[in-house]
C-alpha cells in the first residue's frame, strides 16, 4: 500500500481514495468536501453578523432623497417625468418608514407601494429593476397572469416571493426589504360586476389573496415555488418591508377616465397622432376610482396608494433611448465592436430610420434592440477575424439590412 492511500481528510475522515482533493495543511489534510462546507459555514455566520448591522442607522445611510432618487433614474430612463417623482418619493418614504420603527404609541406610517399604468414598452418594469438596482435590494419580477385562487391550477400568489428568495440565495433578511414587481395586474381586474354568476379564480380571487402580502403579513413560501407541498420545507418571509410594484397598460381606461372627468371619449374624427396626445393627456388623469371602474377591488387599491401613468414613447423619446441612457443600445453595440478591434460609427440618419421604423412597426422601445441586431447582425457575424478596424453604418446599407431581416415580414397592417 502506498504511503499516499493512509492520507486522510483531518475533519471528516475520508480517505485518500474517496476524495478529489485533499489540500495539506501543517499538521493535517482537508478534502474538498469540507472546504466546501467550511465555506458555508462562514457565509452563514458573515450573513448573521451583517443582518445584525443592518440597524436602522445603516439604512439611513443608504437611503439617497427624492431628487437624487429621480437623478438616478434619469441615467437609465429617458422620460417619464411624472413616474420618476412619484416613485422617488414613494421609495424614500418606504425607507424612511423602515428606517424609523415607530413606537406603538406613535404614527405608523404606511406602506408606499406602487401601481404605475401605461402601455406596454414605456418602461415600466426599466422603471421598477433600475430602483431595486440603486438600492441594491433583491428584485423579483413576477407576471400576475400565472396566479390563480389558492386551490386552483396555476400558482399560488405566495410564489411570487419565491422569485426574490432565489434571487437572493435565499437570504430571508435581505428577501424582507426587497422589491417585487407584479407585471400585467390589470389582467386580474374582475371580469364583470357581478362576481356571484361563476367563480372568478385568476381575478377577483387573486386580487383577494395578493391583499395581506401586499399590507405586510407572515407568508409561508415553497423554497421551490408551485404549489405546497406538504413535503417542501416552507420558509417564512415577513413581507411587511417588502415594496411592491405593480404595472399593467390597463387597455381602454382612457374611456373610463375621459367619462370620469366628463369630457368626450376619443373622438372618431381626429387624426392618429391626436389620438395618442389624448390619450397621454387623459392617463395624467389617472386616480384610484378610474383603476376601480376598470375592476381592481378597493381593498387591493387601498393597499397600492401609490398611482403613477408613463406615457407612451414618441419619436425624440425613443431618439434619445437609442444613444442616452447609460447602458443604450448604441453603447452596447460600440462596445461590442470594441472588444472586436472595431470603431463602429452609425450615421444620424440611420437612427431616425431606426426610429421611425420602431414607430411604423410598433415596436416601441423593444423593437428598437430587434431593429439594431437586424441592421448588424451580417456585420457581425462577418466581421471577427477578418482584421477590419472600422465599420461605418450609412443609411443605404441599413435600409439593405433591415429590408433582408425577418423584422420587415412583421409590419402590421
Ligand atoms: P414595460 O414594462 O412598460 O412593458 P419595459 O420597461 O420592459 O416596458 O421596456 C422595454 C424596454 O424598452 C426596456 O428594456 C428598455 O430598453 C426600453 N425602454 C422603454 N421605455 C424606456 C424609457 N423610458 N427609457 C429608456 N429605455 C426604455
Amino acid at each position: 500500500m502506498s504511503k499516499q492511500s493512509h492520507l486522510h481528510c483531518s475533519f471528516c475522515g475520508r480517505s485518500r481514495d474517496e476524495v478529489k482533493i485533499l489540500i495539506a495543511g501543517q499538521e493535517g489534510h482537508i478534502c474538498e468536501h469540507c472546504v466546501e462546507h467550511a465555506q458555508e459555514i462562514i457565509l452563514q455566520e458573515l450573513n448573521i453578523k451583517n443582518d445584525a448591522n443592518n440597524s436602522a442607522s445603516n439604512f439611513k445611510l443608504n437611503v439617497r432623497r427624492p431628487a437624487e432618487i429621480k437623478k438616478f433614474l434619469d441615467e437609465y430612463v429617458i422620460g417619464q417625468d411624472d413616474a420618476k417623482k412619484i416613485i422617488a418619493v414613494a421609495v424614500y418614504n418606504h425607507f424612511k418608514r423602515i428606517a424609523n420603527k415607530s413606537q406603538p404609541d406613535e404614527v405608523e406610517i404606511d406602506k408606499s407601494n406602487i401601481i404605475m399604468v401605461g402601455e406596454t414598452g414605456t418602461g415600466k418594469t426599466l422603471l421598477a429593476k433600475t430602483i431595486a438596482r440603486m438600492l441594491n435590494v433583491p428584485f423579483a419580477i413576477v407576471d400576475a397572469t400565472v396566479f390563480t385562487e389558492a386551490g386552483y391550477v396555476g400558482e399560488d400568489v405566495e410564489s411570487m416571493l419565491t422569485r426574490l428568495l432565489q434571487n437572493c440565495n435565499y437570504d430571508v433578511a435581505a428577501a424582507e426589504r426587497g422589491i417585487v414587481y407584479v407585471d400585467e395586474i390589470d389582467k386580474i381586474a374582475r371580469k364583470g360586476d357581478n362576481p356571484s354568476i361563476t367563480r372568478d379564480v385568476s381575478g377577483e380571487g387573486v386580487q383577494q389573496g395578493l391583499l395581506k402580502m401586499l399590507e405586510g403579513t407572515e407568508v409561508l413560501v415553497p423554497p421551490q415555488g408551485g404549489r405546497k407541498h406538504p413535503e417542501q420545507k416552507m420558509i417564512k418571509v415577513d413581507t411587511k418591508n417588502i415594496l411592491f410594484i405593480c404595472g399593467g397598460a390597463f387597455d381602454g381606461i382612457d374611456k373610463v377616465i375621459a367619462r370620469r372627468i366628463n369630457t368626450n371619449a376619443i373622438g372618431f374624427n381626429v387624426n392618429k397622432d391626436e389620438q395618442e396626445m389624448q390619450r397621454m393627456n387623459l392617463l395624467q388623469f389617472i386616480n384610484a376610482q378610474d383603476l376601480k371602474s376598470f375592476g381592481l377591488i378597493p381593498e387591493l387599491l387601498g393597499r397600492l396608494p401609490v398611482v403613477t401613468h408613463l406615457n407612451p414613447l414618441d419619436k425624440e423619446t425613443l431618439r434619445s433611448i437609442l444613444t442616452e441612457p447609460k447602458n443604450a443600445l448604441i453603447k452596447q453595440y460600440n462596445r461590442l465592436f470594441d472588444l472586436e478591434g472595431i470603431k463602429l460609427t452609425i450615421e444620424d440618419d440611420v437612427m431616425d430610420f431606426m426610429v421611425e421604423k420602431a414607430l411604423e412597426y410598433k415596436l416601441g422601445a423593444r423593437g428598437l434592440r430587434s431593429i439594431c441586431e437586424g441592421i448588424l447582425t451580417d456585420a457581425m457575424f462577418e466581421l471577427p477575424g477578418m482584421g477590419q478596424t472600422e465599420l461605418n453604418i450609412t443609411l443605404d446599407y441599413a435600409e439593405s439590412m433591415f429590408k433582408k431581416s425577418k423584422i420587415s415580414l412583421l409590419k402590421v397592417a
